[in-house]
């Protein structure tokens, strides 16, 4: 297959933006009351390469929360502050099968908090970052995505406040996870320092080039730093494989063949490795909790591009 050119980005970011633009399926996730009043036809498709090119169609201004996206970036933290076997044994590596805040995933995997890419595993994540306070924990993790981002970023503080006063299910999962001594901190600290990551408010455009940092082994391709080991990528990159899109991971797996993430406030970024990232932003979800124009179009230019990792290309 010959050489993808600038010309074919850039056709492939427009043709998935008109193909799924007017697709009415799914709705704004709204058990974060707030979510539910966000835009749900803005729809924003990036590719970003490792080189740091940028092609895109649609929204790329708009700061939505992170979310979930936010799930593989601290795994990366804890893989570069403690390594990459930590990480492996003090959360875990499988996926569940089960939603995203799932309580059973914990009663079914009794010695690990399951995986990172869960609430229950992105929680403890964040309970493992080495921090001396709360405040310290925190500046840890922002610090980490804006470094994968490559520019400073803000809390969305409303979305934080919603998110917080109805954090019961978290809460819950937090506690549980230090009844079993599977959180490595304070549960409540915990609970926060996530729920504030998780409203971390980025465009289109900065998921890209966090997934392109991916992409790039590690290194941020518009700064030029170093954000995780070139090793420990393929292991963050197996996680997201298979855990990436929750209990849809392998119906994902089987459209787009590529290392992905979600979040409910409607973005997703896929990783071609060692090639470029592909991030979109559209807020209606399907019942798994994932954006429903974003994983057709990701499905689309993966396909056209003939980069799914298993192939045909
Ligand atoms: N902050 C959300 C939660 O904890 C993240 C869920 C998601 O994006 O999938 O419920």
């Amino acid at each position: 297959r010959a050489a993808i050119t600038e010309a074919d980005y850039q056709r492939v970011v427009d043709e998935a933006y008109s193909k799924y633009k007017d697709l009415k399926e799914g709705a704004n996730a709204d058990y974060i009351p707030i979510l539910a009043t966000v835009p749900s036809e803005m729809f924003g498709v990036v590719i970003v390469t490792r080189e740091g090119k940028v092609y895109s169609a649609g929204e790329m201004d708009y700061e939505f929360s992170i979310q979930s996206v936010s799930k593989p970036f601290t795994a990366s933290l804890i893989m570069a502050e403690q390594g990459a076997k930590t990480l492996r044994e003090k959360i875990g590596v499988e996926p569940t099968g089960l939603p995203f805040n799932s309580k059973m995933a914990l009663e079914l995997y009794p010695e690990r908090s399951v995986n990172p890419l869960v609430n229950a595993g992105a929680i403890a994540a964040v309970s493992l970052v080495q921090a001396s306070s709360e405040e310290d924990r925190w500046n840890k993790v922002l610090g980490n995505i804006e470094a994968y981002a490559g520019r400073d970023l803000k809390v969305l503080e409303e979305v934080y406040k919603s998110e917080y006063e109805t954090s019961w299910s978290n809460r819950g999962i937090a506690n549980l996870l230090y009844n079993y001594e599977r959180l490595y901190s304070d549960p409540e600290e915990a609970l926060r320092v996530y729920t504030r990551q998780c409203s971390i408010g980025i465009n289109t455009r900065d998921l890209g080039m966090m997934g392109a940092t991916l992409a790039n082994e590690g290194v941020n391709p518009v700064t030029g730093k170093r954000v995780l080991d070139k090793e420990d990528v393929p292991e963050l990159l197996a996680i997201m494989a298979t855990a990436g899109f929750y209990d849809e991971s392998g119906e994902w797996m089987y459209r787009a063949g590529l290392p992905a993430k979600t979040g409910v406030g409607g973005g997703i970024v896929a990783v071609v490795p060692g090639k470029f990232a592909i991030a979109t932003f559209s807020p209606p979800l399907n019942e798994a909790g994932n954006s429903v124009r974003g994983l057709r179009a990701i499905g689309y230019i993966a396909a056209e591009l003939g980069v799914g990792l298993y192939g045909p290309n």
